[in-house]
């Protein structure tokens, strides 16, 4: 896996170090986590607040966790004393809440924007026509954002996806794009991506969720 992003990256004129390979463990069996721990991969992505507390409450100091599933305000609390980065900031009653979590605790996982960019309705995200608006807002509530994020949808070539998140980031000054799944992962680390999500390509298939 990171020979392969490695290469894409190579191939795009990039540099493989300016990829991260975000491993999404959410529902995982813990001997495969064990194993990617084992092997060094440090960088893990979660969808629901609930189960990674259960997972990676007591984990090692040098794991960093994403949080790549919507947030509702009512876990905030919880999701700001978990998570490394918060992936999914969407709306303006979400920011507000974290703005006044983060001077609460005093922590501030880094964040980024999730942007719809198929603008499908049953899809988080801000749309494209009011993310730079979006992005303002969050400044101006003190939020730092480091980048934008994107799941493209699932019957679309992913390109143009892609494409529209690096240039709504580029406009806004963020470098971050989280952006590219195990189905094109490689696309998208050549159209820029900084972070690739990739879970059943990496770990297997997963598991049915309980309940
Ligand atoms: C589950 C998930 C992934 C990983 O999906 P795979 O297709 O298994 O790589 C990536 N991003 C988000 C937001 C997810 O929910």
């Amino acid at each position: 896996m990171l020979d392969r992003i490695a290469a894409a990256a190579r191939e795009a004129g990039r540099s493989p170090g300016d990829v991260t390979l975000v491993a999404v463990s959410k529902q995982q069996p813990d001997d495969r986590i064990d194993a990617m721990l084992a092997a060094g991969q440090r960088v893990f992505g979660e969808n629901r607040v609930q189960e990674a507390i259960g997972r990676w409450s007591g984990r090692r100091s040098d794991v960093e966790l994403r949080l790549i599933g919507p947030l509702q305000t009512n876990k905030v609390r919880e999701a700001v004393a978990l998570f490394d980065v918060i992936e999914t900031l969407d709306r303006e009653k979400l920011a507000r809440a974290l703005a006044a979590e983060f001077a609460r605790s005093g922590r501030s996982p880094r964040l980024y924007v999730q942007v719809n960019t198929g603008e499908e309705p049953q899809k988080a995200g801000v749309a494209p026509g009011e993310t730079d608006a979006f992005v303002a807002l969050c400044r101006d509530l003190g939020l730092r954002i480091d980048g934008l994020m994107c799941i493209p949808p699932e019957d679309e070539a992913p390109e143009r996806h892609f494409r529209m998140l690096a240039t709504i980031a580029a406009r806004n000054g963020l470098i971050g794009l989280s952006m590219g799944m195990s189905a094109d992962y490689e696309t998208a680390v050549a159209l820029g991506a900084t972070s690739v999500r990739v879970g059943s390509a990496l770990f297997g298939g997963r598991l049915p969720r309980q309940g």
